[in-house]
Parts: C-alpha cells; structure tokens; sequence
C-alpha cells in the first residue's frame, strides 16, 4: 500500500454541532488537550481573550454569543489524524451546517442533558440526519440537574428520527451523578471532579458486580442503575455498526466536558466507530480515495474578508484523494482551467497556519481570487471528473434591499454579489424592472443581520431592509415560457435569479398548486440549479 493510503486511512474527519452553550467548544478543547495539541483546556475559547479565536472576524458573533462561521482544527491521537469541523450553532445558519457536513465523513450532536433536542436545533440536527452520515451523540453537563435518561433519548428518536444505542448509561446527575455504566464492560467509571483542565486525572473503574460499588455509589443509586440496565437492555437497539455506517443508528454517551469526565472514553470508541475517509460520487462514477492516487478537492465553503487587515477571500475544501502539496496546480472542473492553489492553511487549535502538505481526508483553506465557487471540483487526474454538487436550500425568508446612500451603488453590487457568492444569501431582481430592486433571499432571518452588518464593516454600505411576506420560492422549469401570460393568485410575485431565470414567490403554501392548476404544463420545482 502507498505511504499516501496509509495517510488517508488515518483520517478521521467529523463534524461537531449543537445547540449554542450545549458545551461544543468546551468538548473540542477537551480533544485538543488530548491530542496534545494544546497544553491547557481553554486555548480555543477562554472567554474574554481567546472565545474567538479561531473565528475572530465578525463582531455580530460575540454580540450574540453565537458562530456564525465555521472552522476547522486538526489533532493527533492514538494513531490518527483528526479534523473537526466546528459549525455555526444557530439553527439560521443550518445551510451553512449542511454544506460542511458535505466535508465530514461522520457527524457529533453535542446535546444539553437539562434540555435535550432544543427546539431551535431540530432544523440543524435535521440537516445531518439528511447526510445519511455515522451521527455520534454525547450528551452533556451530566454534573448539572439532567431530564430523565429515557426521555432524553426518546427525545432524539423522536424528533431527529433515527434510533439510539446507548454506549454507556448515566448514574445519576447534578449533585448526584456518581458516574457512568459502560455497557459493553459492565464496569462503572466513577465520576470525581478532579480531573478538570487535565488528561492526567485517573478514572477509578469498578466492575459492576462488586460489592464495592454499593458503598462507592450508594445502594438507592445501585439500585436504581440495575432497574434501567435491564428496562435497557430489553428495550434500546442493540449496537449495530452497518446501522451507525448509514446513519440510522446514533451510539450515545454521556459525559460532562467542563470536568473533563467520559471525554477520552467517548473519543476512543468514536474513533473505533465511525469511519475513514469514504468513496464520493462524481460524474464519472464513485471515487474512491484507498484507490485513487491522484488528488481531488471540492469546495464546500467561501469566506471572505476574514481578516480584515488582507481582505481575502478563502474557499475551504475537503481533499477527497491523493495528496496536496502547496503551490501545486490542478484543474478547476468548473472554471475549465488548471489554477494555482496558493496560500494553502489550516486552523491549528487558536491559530490559522500555512501548510505544506496535506491528504485525502483533510480540509484545506486556499486562497482564492474570486474564481472558485460553492461545490467546485479540482483535481490532477486526466479523468477530470467533477463531484456531485451541494445542493442549495430554499430560502424561507424575502426582503426587498434599499440602499441609504445612493452614490455608493458600485460597492453594494459588489459586496452584496460576493456575499451571495459565498452562499449566504441568495439574490434576485423583480421580474419587470432593472437592477434597481434588489430582493434577497434566506433561509434563517438571521443571515439578514450578517448581510447588514458585513456590508456596512466590508464595503462601507448601509443598506435598509424591507421584509417582504413571503414564505414559498419556486423556480419555473419550463424552458420556454411568457411569464407575462402566468396568471397567479393575488399573493405571488414574479421575480427572476441572476441568470434571469424566472421565479415565483407566494405567501401561502396553496397558492403553489392553485397556480399550477390555473397554467397548464407549468413546471415548478424547490431547489435552485447553481
Ligand atoms: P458551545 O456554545 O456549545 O460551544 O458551548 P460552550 O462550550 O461554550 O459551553 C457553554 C457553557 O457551558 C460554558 O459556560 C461552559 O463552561 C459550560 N459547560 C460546558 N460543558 C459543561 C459541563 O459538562 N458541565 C457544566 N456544568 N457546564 C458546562
């Protein structure tokens, strides 16, 4: 096998979502610190310096308390290289979630054990039972009062729709949580809080069936911990790997991240549970990176102006086979051309880090001139192939743009086109008029508030907005079609994207089909081409 194969295959790469203050930043430190690759917990986001970071660049973020961007870190543990991929926690920004759970092999929900499946998470942990990926779930703040461990679980299976398989049960919570069952083992790991901020902190074990225990935990919690085992052992799916490998199945753990309790335990089974790097589609067939010795990319995420001092833009992609060298050059499938991929980084626990190599697996940012768009392909093979796109999602939320200062028109066609670029918005212009009226369109209201703000901080533009009612977008796929003939119902509009392809928006959802019946052979459809 090739020195690059055996690279690849020790790649693990997931990403990491949750609610915000569920504690997902506090669990990466805690598998940094495993890794190694940071000396103290908190190098990632300790509060008043360093919370952000690794995504220093929005004010909007530390305003709110949420990541509206995502990034990406890299560690060495027990003979593999891990990448995680951090996404945005608010559920507004679940496109964003989507696009780089496209760039994971396997995804972690980080849950609050005192609040379970939060009502503004369904959507973001919806969007990655969507990937049909390995979903890990580990539930945490188990030292703080938690809902009830059945409930919790029902929760998931209930509102995300796949099955849970607890890997190991609670004992337990709040003042109270004495630990944890490993199921598999049958021994309990008993929970002291003096491990916190360290890897070095011993986890006392003690097998379930020794006398022992009784007085370790107490006879009500022993009593109480056999009484769901066994309602357990009868009730919940049994651990299936090829269930887990096609994401119907979630191994569950419980932990407390802040005290660092069930964090290693959790990595090591992890990393035995989900997967290396996997074969992806492309136009040619699947790709397969154990196989394929020449490098393939795609891009699932642009960012500009992260740093305000370059103002420049980075298009993040997930390597898919063979290797990256920096300053190498490749074929842009797209854009039909061989390219330079310069600058290439990587974000380093708090720190973004040029590189200079890198393998199927892992996520390089690269710097990029304006010419990469969301989904593109690059690759040294003479196969040329291009991977399956990333599909857009239908934006849920309509505003009509006006700009405060008419004179700076240039900049505000420009920032508001490259923000669209990036994916964060989508653009449109009414159907009859010129440019003049500019409707943007969302799929979380909070991107609004991302739009105002980075064109006012990145081009020096205020910009009003005017929510408009509308709720349904459709794009019109008849290839030839009057639209001045389409009569609709009295809640549409008529607008068209920016390759001037005809849209429709209505406010209600029947309207969708009441104009369908009122223009025979019409073809509507959800989702965007790019
Ligand atoms: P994120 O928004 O999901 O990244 O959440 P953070 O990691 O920033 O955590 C949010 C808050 O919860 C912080 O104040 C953490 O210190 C706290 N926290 C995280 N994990 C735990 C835990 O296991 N137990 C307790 N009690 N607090 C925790």
């Amino acid at each position: 096998m090739s020195e690059i194969t055996n690279e690849i295959k020790k790649r693990r790469t997931f990403a990491i979502i949750s609610h915000p203050d569920a504690g997902k930043t506090t669990l990466t430190e805690k598998f940094l610190l495993y890794g190694g690759a940071i000396n103290l917990a908190g190098s990632v986001k300790g509060k008043a310096t360093a919370r952000h970071a690794v995504s220093d660049w929005m004010e909007i973020e530390k305003e709110r308390g949420i990541s509206v961007t995502s990034s990406v870190l890299q560690f060495n543990y027990g003979g593999f290289c891990i990448n995680i991929l951090d996404t945005p926690g608010h559920q507004d920004f679940s496109e964003d979630t989507y696009r780089t759970l496209m760039a994971a092999d396997s995804a972690v929900m980080v849950i609050d054990a005192s609040k379970g499946v939060e009502a503004q998470t369904r959507k973001l942990f919806k969007v990655c039972v969507m990937r049909h990926i390995p979903i890990f779930t580990f539930i945490n703040k188990m030292d703080r009062e938690a809902k009830d461990t059945f409930d919790l679980l029902d929760d998931i299976e209930k509102e995300l729709g796949i099955a849970t398989c607890p890997v190991n049960w609670p004992i337990g919570s709040g003042k109270e949580f004495k630990g944890v069952y490993d199921r598999q083992k049958k021994e309990v790991e008993l929970f002291s809080e003096t491990h916190k901020g360290t890897t070095t902190g011993e986890v006392k074990t003690v097998d379930a069936n020794n006398p022992e225990l009784d007085w370790l935990i107490g006879t009500e919690a022993k009593t109480n911990l056999l009484e769901e085992i066994e309602l357990l052992d009868g009730a919940a799916a049994e651990f299936d790997q090829e269930m887990v490998d096609k994401g119907e199945l979630s191994p569950v753990f419980f932990g407390s991240a802040l005290t660092n309790f069930g964090v290693e335990t959790f990595l090591k089974h992890f990393l035995k549970m989900t997967t290396a790097p996997l074969p992806r589609m492309s136009d040619q067939g699947e790709i397969d990176p154990m196989t394929e010795p020449d490098f393939s990319a795609f891009v699932f995420k642009i960012q500009a102006n992260m740093n305000k001092a370059h103002r420049d833009r980075i298009a993040f992609m997930r390597i898919c086979s063979g290797e990256f060298q920096a300053g190498m050059s490749a074929y842009h499938v797209q854009g039909k051309k061989e390219v330079r991929l310069s600058q290439p980084q990587q974000m380093m626990a708090s720190e973004r880090k040029m590189i200079d190599k890198a393998c199927g697996g892992d996520i390089i940012g690269i710097f990029d001139p304006g010419i990469f768009s969301i989904g593109d392909t690059l690759t040294t093979s003479k196969k040329k192939f291009a991977y399956e796109g990333i599909p857009t999602f239908a934006p849920e939320h309509f505003a009509r743009v006006r700009q405060e200062d008419t004179m700076k028109r240039k900049q505000f066609v420009k920032g508001i086109n490259q923000i669209a670029q990036e994916g964060a918005i989508q653009i449109f212009q009414e159907f009859n008029t010129g440019m003049e009226e500019i409707i943007v369109g969302v799929v979380g209201v909070l991107q609004f508030d991302v739009l105002k703000y980075r064109l006012k901080n990145e081009y020096n533009v205020e910009i009003r907005l005017e929510t408009l009612p509308y709720e349904y977008i459709r794009w019109v796929e008849n290839e030839e079609i009057d639209m001045s003939k389409l009569t609709g119902t009295s809640d549409m509009k008529k607008i068209k994207d920016l390759k001037g392809r005809p849209l429709l928006l209505f406010v209600h959802e029947w309207s969708i089909r009441m104009t369908q019946e009122r223009n025979e052979g019409l073809i509507l459809s959800e989702f965007g081409r790019s």
